[in-house]
């Protein structure tokens, strides 16, 4: 077996340990003569890896009683739909802090249904979105419905060093790149929503937990299949959901509380991403361009001094067994994600390779 270390913006690594179960129970789970691929989502073995996959959640990100679990599919895109059909309920009216690509969409979304405006920009920064903007509750209109924010910005490699105050608002966060990366109060946040395909699971499943009160409300036009009220009364359960990823993010949730739960998973995630921040402020061969106080621990982005030199460096890491670092197509240069499942031992590894790199290319400055 010859695995590589692979840093991919999602879908992304899985714990070996949680693949090498699954591998062990492929063929036949338990005691039930078949693959979970195989068994209808109404059987009691089904049933119980669900109610088995919400429990583990709650326990790990210590989600109160008056939030709804849902697994859901369409990704996080179809919620940048959802969120406004479900919570555009009151004055229909919403305000949207835009911090990179993915808060863009979700604006231009949530605009089909309502009075939706920006909040607060970091569009404008030098290099773009290399920041996540401040704002105070004063950016935020009184009457918005819900304040929406992207936690982690995949592509930019930012995140929220603050969650934002807005007061009686709810605020709701695309938290798809840095879920279950470090605790979370879920207390602050009225929704928090996640495509499972870089910390959680294979891609197909979509994670929502939502405050009880802001469900049961949603547009008249809205698709059962987005409807929140709908989903949590159907236990996830109002069509085939997408099985094989829930039990895969069971097995996610069970091996990170057996490592120590997300206190544990925090201080393996800060030391992997210090040990490559720390190296990129060490030297002047690469450039960390991102603000350094919303440097994200999930994606480091970084470059060297040209497109080619960035190109020969994506190149010749992956024929050394470090995959998939070229940056996103919109920005160019490298980024590292180093999700949950990404072992302190791959960050070394790439630090190493960006050390010889650097020898074998020296700048003519
Ligand atoms: N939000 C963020 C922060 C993302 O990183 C992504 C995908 N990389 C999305 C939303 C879109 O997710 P999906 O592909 O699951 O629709």
């Amino acid at each position: 077996m010859n695995r590589v270390y692979n840093f991919s913006a999602g879908p992304s690594m899985l714990p070996l340990e949680v693949l090498k179960k699954a591998q062990e129970e492929l063929l036949c789970y338990g005691g039930s003569g078949m693959s979970v691929m195989e068994m209808s989502h109404r059987s009691s073995d089904f049933e119980a890896i669900l109610h088995s996959a919400e429990a583990s959640l709650r326990e790990l990100m210590k989600i109160p009683d008056n939030y709804k679990v849902l697994f859901l599919q369409g990704g996080a895109s179809t919620q940048f739909a959802a969120v406004p059909l479900n919570l555009l309920s009151e004055h229909k009216c919403a305000d949207y802090i835009i911090s990179g690509q993915f808060s863009k969409k979700a604006f231009t979304e949530a605009k089909k249904y309502g009075d939706v405006a920006v909040a607060a920009s970091s569009a404008g920064a030098s290099p773009t979105f290399s920041t996540v903007p401040e704002t105070t509750r004063a950016d935020f209109r009184p009457d918005a419905d819900y304040v929406h924010i992207c936690f982690n910005n995949t592509i930019y490699g930012t995140k929220f060093h603050y969650i934002p105050d807005t007061g009686n608002i709810p605020l709701v966060a695309d938290m798809s790149s840095c879920i279950l990366s470090e605790p979370v109060d879920v207390s602050r946040f009225g929704l928090i929503y996640a495509g499972a395909q870089k910390n959680v699971a294979p891609a197909g499943l979509t994670i929502v937990i939502v405050r009880e009160d802001l469900i049961g409300k949603a547009m008249s036009e809205t698709p059962a299949m987005l409807d929140y009220k709908l989903m949590a009364d159907n236990d996830s359960m109002y069509n085939t959901p997408p099985c094989f990823c829930i039990y895969m993010a069971k097995l996610v949730f069970d091996w990170l509380l057996s490592i120590g739960g997300l206190e544990e998973m925090k201080r393996r995630n800060e030391k992997k991403a210090s040990l490559l921040y720390d190296y990129l402020d060490s030297q002047k061969f690469y450039t960390a361009t991102v603000d350094r106080k919303c440097r994200s621990m999930m994606n480091v982005v970084f470059t060297t001094a040209s497109d080619e030199l960035d190109k020969k460096f994506c190149a010749e890491a992956a024929a050394a067994g470090l995959k998939n670092l070229k940056g996103h197509r919109s920005v160019g240069g490298m980024r590292a994600s180093i999700y949950n499942a990404m072992p302190y031992e791959g960050v070394v590894a790439l630090v190493d390779f960006m050390k010889k790199f650097e020898m074998e290319n020296p700048r003519l400055d």
